[in-house]
């Protein structure tokens, strides 16, 4: 059987890759090599947040996955939902860059709602009254349990007769063949298709690393935390804080951005790239993160695999500064890994007319994820470039 396109990795690039091929009617085959995906798309906040990129190209990719993900909310079964964006300054400088996002929104047709610090504190009574200046909240915004929308996306995806699936599948090679391309599985079986487009992840040692472990692409190591249930309180949708605000490209454009001051914090967290982010799953318990370790594309080969107990008590000392919560009983910690291309901002490619590459969209895929693929699919299936797809964006 020939195949119109075979894509191996399906986390959410590849998953949404799969989507718009079958949509435009294609025959499709999804190879994963984990039984469930296991990559960064499942080990994330799940917070699909346009406001954190910056306006333009990546915010537009934002706000058009958000239109994506909004249409398949009622087949996910709960995981996917919208309860928007609240961003806390804890300082007046930060304060005044949300005011200045306020200005930004209004001009770009973004809503958002500039919120005092007792409204963000009605929103959030668990929120430390010393710490918050005010907020700025983005109602339209979602959130995802990836854990969960993954598998219910995949059964979508299963239930058209043009889809093949095969989890639990790694692929060992990738070969040029006639007018199309063969993939090879690490058990010897062969498919032949038209097109391949590979949606690694942070693997790039397996398939193309001639391409993939290049200069300009490097991987983040993340670390995250997971609190007990706590019912009693109450945090809806994605909580982003004054270090996130000073992180995010989004805030870069305000005017007042350059001029902001030290945030006055151990220089640690500035060094490892952590910002207090937080978002609560069904069951009450809190999702608490994140940071940020830098490795070269190479080192995926021997990649740090350590939660380091030093950056797990800087989050929580930052995140109790931030949130009076009954207790810090942390009960899952977990580490996290992306790839991410530093002049672009994500890594496609296309190595032969059959053979293509998509990887290295860094902390941003599940907020732009799905609207790149449609472009990156719809330019492949129409036999341009896939680098095409990207100046257009651009
Ligand atoms: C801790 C953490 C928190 C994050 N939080 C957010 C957030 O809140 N919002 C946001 O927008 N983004 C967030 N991100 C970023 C986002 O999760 C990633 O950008 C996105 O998941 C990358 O998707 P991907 O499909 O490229 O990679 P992955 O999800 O890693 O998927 C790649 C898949 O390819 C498979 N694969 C690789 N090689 C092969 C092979 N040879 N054969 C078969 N299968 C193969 C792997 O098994 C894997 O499942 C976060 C990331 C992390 C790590």
């Amino acid at each position: 059987m020939k195949f119109d396109l075979a894509i191996v990795g399906a986390g959410v690039l590849g998953s949404f890759a799969a989507l718009r091929a079958l949509h435009s009617g294609k025959k499709v085959l999804l190879l994963e090599a984990g039984e469930r995906a296991r990559g960064a798309t499942v080990r994330n906040f799940g917070q699909i947040i346009p406001s954190g990129m910056a306006p333009g190209t990546w915010r537009g990719l934002g706000l058009r996955s958000l239109e994506i993900y909004r249409s398949l909310e009622p087949k996910m079964d709960g995981a996917l939902w919208q309860q928007g964006s609240l961003y806390i300054a804890s300082s007046p400088e930060e304060a005044t860059l949300l005011e200045e996002m306020q200005d930004i929104n209004r001009d770009t047709g973004v809503e958002s709602e500039l919120l005092t610090p007792a409204q963000c504190l009605a929103r959030i009574p668990a929120l430390q009254p010393g710490y918050c200046c005010g907020g700025l909240f983005y109602p339209r915004e979602m959130s995802a349990e990836s854990g969960l929308l993954m598998p219910r996306l995949w059964q979508l995806l299963a239930a058209d007769p043009n889809l093949t699936l095969k989890p639990a599948t790694a692929v060992a090679g990738v070969e040029e063949s006639g007018d199309g391309a063969t993939v090879t599985t690490a058990v010897g079986e062969r498919f032949s298709c038209r097109q391949v487009l590979v949606c690694c992840g942070h693997l790039l040692n397996r398939l193309f690393p001639q391409h993939l472990q290049i200069d300009t692409v490097q991987i983040s190591k993340l670390q995250m935390l997971r609190t007990e249930p706590l019912k009693p309180v109450k945090i809806p949708g994605n909580l982003l804080t004054g270090l996130s605000i000073r992180r995010y490209d989004a805030f870069k454009s305000c005017p007042s951005y350059r001029s902001l001051p030290d945030s006055g914090l151990d220089p640690r967290y500035g060094e490892l790239g952590i910002h207090m982010l937080f978002r609560q799953s069904a069951d009450g318990s809190l999702i608490v993160g994140d940071s940020h370790e830098y490795f070269s594309a190479q080192g995926v080969d021997s990649l740090d695999y350590e939660i380091r107990q030093d950056i797990n008590d800087l989050m929580l000392a930052e995140a109790q500064r931030i949130l009076a919560l009954p207790q810090w009983k942390i009960t899952r910690a977990w580490n996290g890994f992306y790839s991410q291309e530093n002049q672009r901002g994500v890594l496609l490619k296309s190595i032969s007319p059959a053979v293509h590459l998509a990887t290295g969209i860094g902390g941003k895929g599940m907020s732009t994820g799905p609207a790149l693929m449609e472009r990156a699919v719809d330019s492949l299936l129409a036999g341009r470039p896939l680098e095409e797809c990207l100046e257009q964006i651009q």
